[in-house]
């Protein structure tokens, strides 16, 4: 059983856990676990509760209870007491004829059952370790120094799963302090550089963004309702894989590169080779992905098109494309574990060849057919370029 991690004070730091929890938190998110794209539309439609906006909405806003918890350092103080009142409750438990009061060893007693989960089925989470480091160096070295150290970005995906106990991280760190991931930038070739932290909404309202490749404002706006756009980033967007997800297929069509922090300092990962699997990228644990760079657009010009259950609701099939040259590059969502990669002529024969051509293999769910998604993606994939050609 690995020990509770060390005491650290300074800012940044996270407080004391207890081996028991620390065992249930070998189950982080993502820990490399394959789940089925059925079952993503699932958890989606779970986390949306129906199909509806405001359904969506109240759905959204109650997802952010959890970033209630504390962020000032001495609120963060107040949990390392409440670390060390477990060790207090603990060893109490274990002396029951010590000499302390009874009221004092009852309320040691309330105090442990509140800190255990398998008494307390009803709490909210599990129970986890918070980090706020105020650099990228410090948010690095956590993320390093504790097995189940993940990043916390907007929250949007993480808190429910973390909620539907589907995941127990053993620590969160909170990449929210870090000024220096939410910028939105040009690149001296005309492209972008977009700070993962950059939130949905950031990316609509940017002036940058719309003059370099606005599909990407574009396509924000059409995720989800405003509660996810204003707290969801782009980076955790990408880095959750939901092969649901709007900007995964998106990325792969611009062709984007992406930046990848670790302990050993940092690597850069075509689109092409960053996304694995469900949930899965090319972010190893420890790491952290700090950059998005878009290329310019040059004579490019970049279409999307979806079909989605309910407005705005979760993609059933989507599709991106880039078209130059007379060529296109499509990437289709929603059919397989990573976004799919085709190229083709930019007429629609061509394009629906080349979708026919690459024997999708996509779910079957309550929402589709296999079949059916298969003839979606040639409608999608026809759309996107289309926009990208007009
Ligand atoms: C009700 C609802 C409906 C939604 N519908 C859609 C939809 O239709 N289409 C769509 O595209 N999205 C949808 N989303 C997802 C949303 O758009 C967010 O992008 C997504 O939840 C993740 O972003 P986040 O910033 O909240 O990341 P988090 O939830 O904080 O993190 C997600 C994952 O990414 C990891 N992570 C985050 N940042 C980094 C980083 N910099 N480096 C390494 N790992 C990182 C986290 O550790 C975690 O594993 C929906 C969300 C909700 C709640």
């Amino acid at each position: 059983m690995k020990p509770p991690p060390p005491i650290p004070a300074e800012n940044g730091s996270v407080t004391p856990r207890t081996a028991a929890a620390t065992t249930a938190a070998s189950t982080a998110f993502p820990p490399r676990r394959r789940v089925s794209i059925a079952a993503c539309v699932a958890i989606r439609s779970t986390l949306r509760g129906g199909t509806t906006g405001a359904d969506r909405g109240r759905r959204a806003g109650s997802s952010t209870d959890v970033s209630r918890r504390p962020h000032s350092g001495d609120e963060r103080h107040q949990d390392g007491e409440n670390g060390k009142k477990w060790t207090v409750a603990a060893s109490a438990h274990e002396t029951p004829l010590s000499p302390a009061p009874l009221s004092q060893l009852a309320a040691a007693l309330v105090e442990a059952c509140r800190r255990t989960e398998w008494l307390n089925p009803h709490m909210l989470l599990a129970p986890v370790e918070y980090a706020r480091p105020s650099s990228l160096a410090e948010a690095v070295r956590l993320l390093g120094a504790y097995d189940g150290a993940r990043p916390l970005a907007g929250g949007q995906t993480l808190t429910n799963v973390m909620k539907a106990r589907a995941a127990a991280p053993d620590v969160l760190v909170d990449l929210n302090g870090l000024a220096e991931l939410r910028t939105i930038s040009r690149a001296a070739d005309g492209g972008l550089q977009l700070g993962t932290m950059a939130t949905l909404s950031e990316l609509i309202r940017s002036s940058d963004v719309a003059e370099a490749r606005p599909i990407i404002a574009e396509v924000s706006s059409q995720i989800a309702d405003i509660q996810v756009r204003n707290r969801g980033t782009i980076g955790g967007n990408i880095c959750s894989n939901d092969p649901t997800n709007h900007l995964p297929p998106l990325m792969a069509a611009l062709g984007a590169t992406m930046t990848i922090r670790g302990a050993d300092g940092e690597r850069t990962v075509a689109a092409d080779d960053f996304f694995l699997g469900v949930y899965m990228t090319a972010v190893e644990p420890g790491e952290l992905l700090t950059t998005i760079a878009i290329p310019a657009a040059g004579e490019a010009r970049d279409g999307f098109a979806s079909v989605t259950i309910g407005e705005d609701g979760t993609c059933i099939v989507n599709a991106a494309a880039t078209v130059q040259n007379g060529q296109a590059r499509i990437a289709l969502g929603c059919v397989a574990a990573v976004p799919t990669l085709l190229t083709s002529a930019p007429d629609e024969a061509a394009v629906r060849g080349a979708v026919q051509a690459a024997e999708l293999d996509p779910p079957s769910d309550v929402h589709a057919s296999a079949d059916y998604r298969r003839h979606l993606a040639e409608v999608v994939a026809v759309r996107a370029v289309a926009e990208a050609s007009a």
